[in-house]
């Protein structure tokens, strides 16, 4: 067997942990399925206008450097370098690929990068990619990253006309006209991206985006908000806890209290059990989302900017399938809370529900599912892993060389999806994975 840490997954997550792992002395083999290494969806699709949601000065790829991206900028993008502004997501995109080029030249002999499309993983350690190479190693770790959308609306909708399925995919947004009314499926931060795409391409027309509670992601403050000199609020149950947290709140700044939360949450998560975790899920978790993936300032006001002019609804609801009504779409739909059905009409269907995480239709994860070589988390948000990120076997046992990285890990670490919290898993990961 070699001794080569095999990473399936060329994103930032797969490509920082190559990076960290190399420079540390290992070797390492690194596979994506294009040969954009460092970017993924996050940083490769992105249009100069997508900026970060996180402040520069919390983005960098190294647990232990924490001014390293703020330093890069100086460096090869000053007109970026404010540590406490919103780069664009592009610019990330090149660093974290100096990033990987820099281990590379530093360690040529210990990183390969190989461009294929892994179709199939062997628990002892190896993987198959759909050339037919099959490589082996002391580790496999997955760092697959964020699949495409799950179609939010019931039904086939990828096959209905005018219906985008996957706004990331290359091309997505190509044939839409100025003029198109369009139909958004989720209110989150991908809807975000797809309306600064249009009006960036001069799309004049008008949106409607529903998702079940119509909530849209908070705005960052102009500035850093004070950080909150309280304890985090600790009570046994969730709903005093929740009480605690609005009052605290209340009294230091919303964006205060959840820079309080950030560097704990995986730890607070880790002590719910199960149904205390699927319960959070359930009633917390949209408000959770738009408090904590934020936009920037600037993004914020270009959407505000858009409900002001007629051009934006959002509506909260469940929404049906979409049919085809005389040369458009259309989408019945049941406002939150209400028994009687409206309809939407528009020319185009976008989903933009995100990404539609299902391990066990995944052609990777599904086998070891179906063969007990992995077992689903009780929480229904992903695999079930150990503490150090290797996946569980249905009896419970840590499979010794099979190892998640990133969104994919969330069932177990739950804020395992922005850099700030993978750079910390990709440090601790590292260490597991080093030589003894
Ligand atoms: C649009 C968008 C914007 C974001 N903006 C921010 C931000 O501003 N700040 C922040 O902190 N976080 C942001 N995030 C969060 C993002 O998840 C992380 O920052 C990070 O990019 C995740 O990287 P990853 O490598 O885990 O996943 P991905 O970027 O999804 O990369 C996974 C890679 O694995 C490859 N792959 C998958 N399956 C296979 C296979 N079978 N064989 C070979 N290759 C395979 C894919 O092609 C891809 O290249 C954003 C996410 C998205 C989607």
């Amino acid at each position: 067997m070699s001794d080569r840490i095999l990473i399936v997954g060329g994103g930032f997550s797969g490509a920082m942990l190559a990076a960290r792992l190399a420079e540390a002395g290992t070797a390492v083999s690194l596979i994506n399925r294009d040969d954009r290494f460092g970017l993924g969806v996050a940083y490769g699709a992105a249009e100069p206008w997508h900026l970060l949601n996180v402040r520069s000065a919390r983005m960098s790829a190294v647990a232990d450097r924490p001014d390293d991206f703020v330093r890069w900028l100086e460096a090869h993008a000053p007109g970026h370098a404010d540590p406490e502004g919103f780069a664009p997501r592009a610019v990330y995109g090149r660093y974290v690929q100096d990033r990987l080029a820099a281990a590379r030249a530093a360690a040529a002999d210990r990183l390969e990068t190989l461009t294929g499309e892994v179709v199939g993983l062997d628990p002892a350690g190896a993987v198959t990619l759909a050339d037919g190479r099959r490589l082996s190693g002391r580790a496999v770790v997955l760092a697959t990253g964020n699949p495409p959308p799950r179609t939010a609306a019931p039904g086939d909708t990828g096959s209905a006309a005018g219906v985008i399925p996957d706004a990331w995919a290359p091309g997505a947004l190509d044939g839409i006209r100025p003029q198109d009314d369009i139909l958004l499926v989720g209110t989150g931060l991908t809807m975000v991206d797809v309306l600064m795409t249009l009006e960036r391409r001069g799309w004049i027309g008008r949106a409607v985006a529903v998702s079940r509670r119509g909530l849209r992601p908070r705005a960052h403050g102009p500035r850093p908000d004070p950080k909150l000199d309280a304890p985090l609020p600790d009570h046994p149950r969730l709903s005093q806890r929740l009480a605690a947290a609005r009052a605290a709140a209340g009294d230091g700044g919303w964006r205060s209290l959840m820079e309080l939360y950030r560097p704990v949450t995986a730890d607070l998560w880790a002590t719910l059990d199960p149904e205390g975790q699927r319960r959070l899920l359930r009633h917390l978790r949209p408000w959770w989302d738009v408090h904590r993936h934020r936009l920037a300032p600037e993004v914020a006001a270009r959407i505000d900017a858009l409900v002001a002019a007629d051009r934006l609804q959002i509506l909260a609801g469940r929404i049906g399938r979409p049919r085809p009504a005389a040369g458009r779409l259309e989408l019945s739909w049941r406002p939150r809370g209400q028994t009687g059905e409206g309809r939407l009409v528009g020319d185009r269907l976008i989903d933009c529900s995100g990404p539609g995480h299902a391990p066990q239709d995944d052609p990777l994860t599904g086998p070891l599912l179906a063969a007990g070589a992995a077992r689903l988390h009780p929480n229904g948000l992903g695999l079930d892993l150990a503490p150090d990120g290797r996946i569980l076997a249905a009896d419970g046992r840590p499979q010794p060389g099979l190892f998640v990285l990133g969104p994919p890990a969330r069932a177990a670490f739950w804020e395992t999806i922005a850099v700030p919290d993978i750079r910390d898993r990709i440090a601790a990961l590292a260490g597991t994975l080093a030589p003894h």
